[in-house]
């Protein structure tokens, strides 16, 4: 698998998304419990935590939501946390991971590897042989 030097920029990465995680948190009304951050390619970030209801949203698509309604199509790097995952840190679900692979095909991903060790690959290297989009940028149907 081919990874990238874990830098203090994804640490602060890291950070922020505990941040929103936080900001997010209300006692005994919601469960908010995985906090993204993603970086976009112009180096602008944007934050996100799970939306918990009966159709609800992993924390991810929150972030990539409002980079888009913010203009911002490419990405650089995403890191999703959760208290209780290993090394503090939450592995993108394989619907997310399809999503990013969608959306941004060479962004990057920090999340931990087995042994609990921390960890940057690139998102082709989560999905192998993923499902894309064609060079059109149309859907195959
Ligand atoms: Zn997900």
């Amino acid at each position: 698998m081919r990874t990238y030097e874990i830098t203090d920029e994804d640490n602060e990465m890291i950070k922020m998304a505990y941040d929103t995680l936080a900001k997010a948190s209300v006692e005994g009304n919601f469960f908010h419990t995985v906090g993204s951050c993603l970086k976009t390619s112009s180096g602008n970030y944007y934050t996100g935590v799970n939306c918990d209801c009966i159709h609800g949203s992993c924390a991810e698509f929150i972030a990539v939501g409002k980079a888009v309604s913010s203009g911002e199509h490419d990405f650089d790097t995403i890191v999703s946390v959760h208290p209780d995952g290993p090394a503090g840190l939450f592995s993108p679900c394989g619907n997310c991971r399809q999503m990013l692979m969608e959306y941004s095909p060479s962004v990057k991903v920090i999340l931990a590897d087995d042994d609990g060790n921390i960890i940057k690959t690139d998102i082709g290297e989560l999905l192998p042989l993923a499902w894309k989009r064609l060079p059109t940028g149309d859907l195959m149907h």
